[in-house]
């Protein structure tokens, strides 16, 4: 009896979780190859009244199969999805909120909004009444005190109700323009005349006796009033759209806002008392934050303009909290275990006092934000984010030492041999003082060196290893992996990444690409982020100038006079040419850049860099400019990222408006790296206001993190260079540039939340499991780890 309990149990198991699953999707009959139907023909045997509920599934609308889906993961015993939160499903005496005849996933049929009525919802992508609840207004109209025709004044903007009492098309004499004017007739008897200029159409919508809301700007001439209509709309029966704040809905084309009003109105009514999925956490969601339910009613018909902004704020709180949530549960990170490192002080302290200098107060807080997450036993998935030559190396150094001192391995990976060996160089002067032992592993040495340190790192023998992809290729195997650093990760790709992963080492990745932290908690979700915002004292900025296309010559009679004081410049030009390949327009427009400076600076040593060079050349030239072989560099885009030229101090950007800005900053970055004075000139090829406007952000200041949010301010996040479109969130209400706080408010909230049911199976997360399921699948995120 038991054994075949337990197998029963475990076959509806089986069949349980891709059903949740194709749910979770949406029901799109995607989730199961070959379609859910075939799946059912063979788990779904012992169940016959599941293959009922299912049977012609691939025929079926998607919310006929979501209801049944429901219907079937309740009969195989699943968390039904629209309890009540203490509602277990199965224990009478729960105190079940009273059963309303509707909820959040039911269809909009069942509001019975008229003929025609779901055609037009599904126009809008509404289809159950959680869709046309999270249909926010797209603005809101204060009509709250309704004028009568005597009260406005001239010249103001106003909005009137009134009645049509009669209509007429009139063509102006002189100018031809078509007039529509409408006499309407107001509540207090008082008549006015509506006028629209060269919309004829207009006068179909007027049928005498039609009861309208008008919005537009008065003109009183003696004692006739007239109103140049910018906005009108039907008054509607439910008196939704007069007397009160009234939301204005994004539409189509025969599809009105009474329209929407009342539907939404019903929907409220209709569903009561909504059940808050957050209740058990309403002291995180900040008492600020209206209730779910009340956020919503007040979301569409506020009370006031502060009640309004209290529901906004708790609907964005939600649907940034459900992007993290998704982003978290998908990359599975609040589940990893990693390795548990024990971090003493007298550690720490041994390697500050080997150090040449002194941490930073932004270097010391990173570090402990590191050594915590090395310390728990979760795996440590940190990004550090921190201008070129804020330390971020000297950080990470600390990382691996301490991995040295716990008995592992620690290695650091970076993009080109040139970093790769100028962070082995840094490590060494840090770590070999203390005694750990460090390689350095470089596609470019010979077979036998590389056989010899493969042998180092799997005896164990070497403590920390740097190098390029080399070190992710076969025949490399370590003895004990437990911290893998990676130097600007967006040169690797995923699954490069996860090569040098496989053993579970922590992991941290350090980054010179300033993101907002808003924007990387979001787009990094399985990332934490922390910031090394200070720079090593002693620095002084780089200066930085606009020149235009008439200046222009000016920029290279500088050059030349800090080459005869011995330095060296950096000439960066963007691809001009459209049409042709990226690579061949960009070395076209390098190399026409270098033989006209050629002619311009006949003394000057020049050399060029460009994206069609392997990677090899490419670190022989840097090599080469580093021994100040020659002058001056004409690039592409491509300059190295942390190459250290000390000599360089001048950073001259060509078309400078085609760049991002955090990018112009990176550029910057490459000068003023020597303690000598440096500069930067940024040639705007057009000077349009816009144009000016970013680049003086460049010019006014060297905060790479404040650069970057008036990037994303200014372009808007879709922009950034370098962030794929495809992988922006999608949302609604927040807003990645301004909403940091609530943002991470939200992540601490759901990482809690994980932390203590990972797949949110706990009862009382089972509405909040639904809303994820219902509302997440149109938010994107970017994969990292
Ligand atoms: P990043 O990796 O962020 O580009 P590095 O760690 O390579 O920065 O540091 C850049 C330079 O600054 C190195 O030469 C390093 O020795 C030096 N440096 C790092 N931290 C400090 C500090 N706190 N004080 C003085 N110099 C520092
Ligand atoms: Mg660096």
């Amino acid at each position: 009896m038991d054994e075949e309990a337990v197998t029963r149990d475990e076959l509806k198991a089986r069949l349980l979780r891709p059903l949740e699953r194709e749910l979770a999707d949406g029901a799109h009959d995607r989730v199961v190859a070959g379609g859910l139907e075939k799946l059912l023909e063979n788990l779904g045997q012992p169940f016959p009244e599941v293959g009922r509920v299912l049977a012609g599934y691939r025929q079926m609308e998607v919310e006929v199969r979501k209801a049944r889906l429901e219907e079937a993961i309740q009969l195989l015993g699943g968390k039904s999805l629209a309890q009540g939160p203490g509602d277990k499903g199965q224990s009478p005496q729960n105190p079940a909120p009273s059963p309303s005849p509707l909820h959040l996933d039911t269809p909009l049929e069942a509001l019975n909004l008229g003929p025609g009525s779901k055609k037009k919802l599904a126009e809008l992508g509404l289809r159950a009444v959680r869709d046309l609840l999270h249909h926010y207004p797209r603005r809101y109209e204060d009509r709250r005190t309704l004028q009568g025709v005597r009260e406005v004044e001239d010249g103001a903007k106003a909005t009137l109700v009134g009645k049509v009492l009669s209509r007429e098309l009139v063509k102006t004499p002189r100018k031809g323009l078509q007039l529509v004017q409408v006499r309407f007739m107001d509540a207090w008897g008082w008549k006015f005349t509506g006028v629209w200029f060269n919309q004829p159409w207009v006068l179909k919508q007027m049928p005498e006796g039609a009861s309208l809301v008008l919005s537009g700007r008065v003109q009183k001439r003696g004692g006739l009033v007239s109103l140049l209509v910018e906005y009108f709309e039907d008054e509607g029966g439910e008196s939704l759209s007069t007397g009160r704040i009234v939301p204005v809905y994004p539409a189509k084309e025969g599809i009105g806002q009474a329209f929407l009003r009342r539907a939404v109105w019903r929907a409220l009514e209709a569903l009561g008392e909504m059940p808050d999925p957050l209740q058990p956490y309403r002291n995180q969601v900040a008492p600020a934050r209206l209730p779910l339910g009340e956020a919503l009613r007040q979301a569409h018909f506020p009370d006031s303009e502060a009640r309004l902004e209290q529901a906004l704020e708790r609907l964005k709180f939600d649907e940034f909290l459900l992007l993290e949530l998704k982003v978290m549960i998908q990359s599975g990170g609040s589940a990893l275990l990693g390795r548990m490192f024990r971090v003493t002080p007298e550690m720490v302290e041994r390697f500050r006092t080997a150090l040449p200098f002194t941490l930073t107060g932004a270097q010391e807080r990173v570090l402990g934000e590191i050594l915590a997450d090395m310390q728990s036993e979760r795996q440590m998935a940190r990004l550090v984010q921190g201008d070129v030559g804020s330390g971020k190396t000297a950080v990470a150094a600390a990382a691996l030492y301490i991995a040295a001192q716990n008995g592992a391995q620690g290695a650091l990976m970076a993009p080109t041999e040139i970093l790769a060996k100028q962070h082995f160089d840094n490590l060494t002067r840090y770590l070999y003082p203390l005694g750990v032992s460090l390689d350095l592993l470089v596609g470019s040495m010979s077979a036998s060196e590389k056989r010899a340190v493969q042998e180092r790192l799997k005896s164990g023998q070497t403590q920390v290893v740097v190098g390029t992809h080399a070190l992710i290729q076969d025949g490399v195997a370590f003895h004990d992996l437990g911290l893998a650093v990676i130097d600007e990760e967006h040169r690797f790709g995923v699954l490069q990444r996860r090569r040098l992963l496989g053993q579970r080492p922590d992991v941290l990745v350090m980054s010179a690409t300033p993101i907002p932290r808003s924007l990387a908690l979001t787009l990094y979700g399985d990332l934490e982020v922390s910031q090394i915002d200070e720079l090593p004292p002693g620095r002084t900025p780089v200066q930085t100038k606009i020149l235009t296309q008439k200046t222009r010559t000016q920029a290279y009679a500088f050059a030349r006079q800090e080459i005869q004081k011995g330095h060296q410049v950096f000439v960066v030009t963007p691809m001009i040419e459209e049409g042709e390949s990226e690579a061949t327009a960009e070395l076209a427009a390098a190399t026409r850049l270098r033989e006209e400076l050629e002619r311009l600076l006949p003394d000057v040593r020049i050399d060029l860099l460009h994206g069609r060079m392997k990677p090899d050349e490419k670190d022989a030239v840097m090599e080469r400019f580093k021994q100040r072989a020659f002058d001056l560099l004409v690039s592409t885009t491509v300059i190295e990222v942390g190459v250290d030229i000390p000599q360089a101090t001048l950073m001259i950007i060509e078309n400078a408006e085609r760049f991002g800005l955090a990018q112009l900053h990176q550029l910057r970055g490459r000068v003023g790296r020597g303690g000598l004075e440096s500069y930067c000139i940024l040639i705007a090829g057009e000077t349009s206001k816009r144009t000016l406007q970013r680049l003086r952000v460049i010019e006014a200041s060297t905060d790479g993190f404040y650069i970057a949010e008036q990037d994303l301010k200014l372009r808007g996040p879709g922009e950034l260079r370098g962030l794929r479109q495809s992988g922006m969130p999608d949302l609604r209400l927040g807003d990645l540039a301004s909403d940091q706080q609530i943002i991470e408010e939200s992540r601490a909230l759901a990482k809690a939340i994980l932390e203590a049911d990972p797949y949110l199976n706990h009862p009382e997360h089972a509405l909040l499991k639904r809303e994820l399921q219902a509302r997440a699948e149109a938010i994107g995120f970017r994969e990292v780890i």
